[in-house]
């Protein structure tokens, strides 16, 4: 029996601006707010898919690599916290289009596939903060990153060493 893998489909943050996004986000959180995720793992995600076989990680790459789309634009210009989650994110206020369906695709896909998928909608987001299990003052609307997004990758997630690390396995273009 081949390893399982854990994985999931996200949305790559361009280096720099991971970098741009750890100098505000020390600028605008108390240190104890809680525990920063590092910038090499700023992501969004499309699709958890969970412990996945060598097979149905084929299975589902085959798929992913049969979605036409154009790219899009992403806009993070909106940030919250999920108190339940002990999450503070960064998010889009209006997202676009393309990004909805190309998630809507893969968390479908995923499902066909016997991934499980949470019920809850799809809330784009990058997770900025984990742990912060007390509420913590969300910064005043005004910032904004826009990030153009040509491609999505398949990852896959290790706890290593003491911490989560994640690894590229797969990227696809978007182009129609
Ligand atoms: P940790 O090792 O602390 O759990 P992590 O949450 O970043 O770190 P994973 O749990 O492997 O690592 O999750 C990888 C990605 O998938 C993250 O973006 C995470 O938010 C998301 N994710 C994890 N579990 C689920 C789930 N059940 N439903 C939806 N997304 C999930
Ligand atoms: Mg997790």
């Amino acid at each position: 029996m081949s390893e399982s893998k854990r994985l999931f489909f996200a949305i790559a943050i361009p280096p720099k601006i991971q970098k741009q996004l750890v100098q505000w986000r020390a600028d605008h959180f108390p240190a104890d707010a809680g525990v920063p995720v590092a910038a090499a793992n700023m992501h969004l995600t499309l699709a958890f898919l969970g412990e996945v076989s060598a097979e149905k990680q084929r299975a589902l790459a085959a798929m992913a690599g049969r979605i036409r789309q154009p790219g899009f634009t992403l806009h993070l210009d909106d940030a919250g916290q999920w108190l339940r989650s002990r999450v503070v994110w960064l998010g889009t206020r209006q997202p676009p289009r393309g990004l909805l369906q190309l998630a809507n695709m893969l968390r479908a896909q995923a499902a066909r596939s016997g991934c499980y998928q949470s019920p809850q909608p799809f809330h784009p987001h990058l997770t900025l903060l984990r742990n912060a299990g007390q509420a913590v003052p969300i910064p005043a609307p005004g910032f904004h990153w826009e990030i153009p997004v040509t491609e999505f990758a398949l990852y896959e997630s290790r706890f290593t060493g003491g911490r989560t690390r994640y690894t590229s396995l797969q990227r696809w273009t978007l182009s129609e």
